[in-house]
């Protein structure tokens, strides 16, 4: 949208070397910003081989006063670093939750929301009770609930990982490897967490029809998943051609903005009202 490439973010993104005293200015900024309600959850359809959604992405988005809308790839890092990122993380989670149950009581049909986990928030001793918390103010089944982790986050300390992933799996959460094929680990490796789905990583998705390796990738990917009965979500489908090539190898569930870009609460509300179930 023209938002999403004005100035605040062309600002940002030209400096990314931030002055220490614009990064204190931005943290400064950041650490109001749950409080001045300028955080906002965007929604990203995920959708299975004949466009049905069957659910969505939560995609964090900071609408700054004077910036305008600033991309994740600007602050996510900064919160991280700062720490910002637990508070801000347990925000979204329950946003999500909320407005995922809302959803489904609206329109009368199952969707599930995915919420992405970052490394600091995977290493906090409450991350459980983090999870059970959202799950008990929104009233949302554990089962509609995914958590996207990345490899890099849960091979950190995989025996503690492995823990918490069984704790929360226990209670029916289900989680998500985040751009699978970028790290360096063995799909048997990662055999040893309980794992519901690979998110195909957006790189492989971009190239698949240029490149014959990428495509070899993404076979691999998707038949090696399919043996182990872990689902595949291909991540970044931008044309008709991508969304074939994928059906073809067998991907049932698809997000990209072929299907629709991250969205307000409100417009992913109305588009579910034309999409079938
Ligand atoms: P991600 O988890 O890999 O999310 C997918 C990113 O791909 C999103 O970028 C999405 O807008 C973008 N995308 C989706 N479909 C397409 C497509 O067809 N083409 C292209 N070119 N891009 C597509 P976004 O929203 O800018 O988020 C960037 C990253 O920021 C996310 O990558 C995730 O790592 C992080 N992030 C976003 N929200 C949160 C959050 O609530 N918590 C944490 N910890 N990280 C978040
Ligand atoms: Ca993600
Ligand atoms: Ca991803
Ligand atoms: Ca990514």
């Amino acid at each position: 949208s023209a938002k999403e490439s004005g100035e605040g973010y062309r600002f940002f993104t030209e400096e990314m070397n931030l002055r220490a005293v614009e990064r204190m200015e931005l943290e400064n900024s950041l650490r109001n910003a749950v409080q001045n309600d300028e955080l906002v959850v965007y929604y990203q359809p995920l959708v299975d081989s004949r466009s049905r959604i069957l659910g969505m992405e939560a995609l964090l988005r900071w609408q700054h006063p004077a910036l305008g809308l600033v991309k994740p790839s600007v602050f996510i890092p900064l919160a991280e670093e700062t720490g910002l990122i637990v508070p801000i993380g347990e925000w979204v989670l329950q946003t999500a939750c909320l407005h995922t149950k809302k959803l489904q009581a609206l329109h009368h049909r199952s969707l599930h929301v995915a919420v992405n986990l970052s490394a600091r928030q995977f290493r906090e001793p409450d991350l459980v009770a983090c999870v059970e918390k959202a799950l008990r103010i929104s009233g949302l089944a554990p089962e509609c609930l995914k958590l996207e982790v990345t490899e890099s986050s849960i091979m950190e300390n995989p025996e503690e990982a492995i823990v918490k992933m069984t704790a929360l799996q226990e209670k029916g959460v289900r989680f998500s490897i985040d751009d699978f094929g970028t790290g360096y680990s063995s799909l048997s490796y990662l055999r040893r967490f309980p794992i519901d789905t690979l998110k195909i990583d957006r790189s492989f998705v971009s190239e698949s029809l240029a490149n014959q390796d990428d495509q070899e990738i993404i076979r691999t990917i998707i038949m090696m998943a399919k043996n182990l009965n872990i689902e595949t979500i291909a991540e970044g489908v931008e044309n008709r051609a991508q969304q074939e090539f994928l059906n073809c190898q067998g991907c049932r569930i698809m997000q990209g903005y072929y299907f629709g870009r991250p969205m307000t609460y409100d417009d992913f509300r109305d588009i579910l009202k034309y999409n079938l179930e």
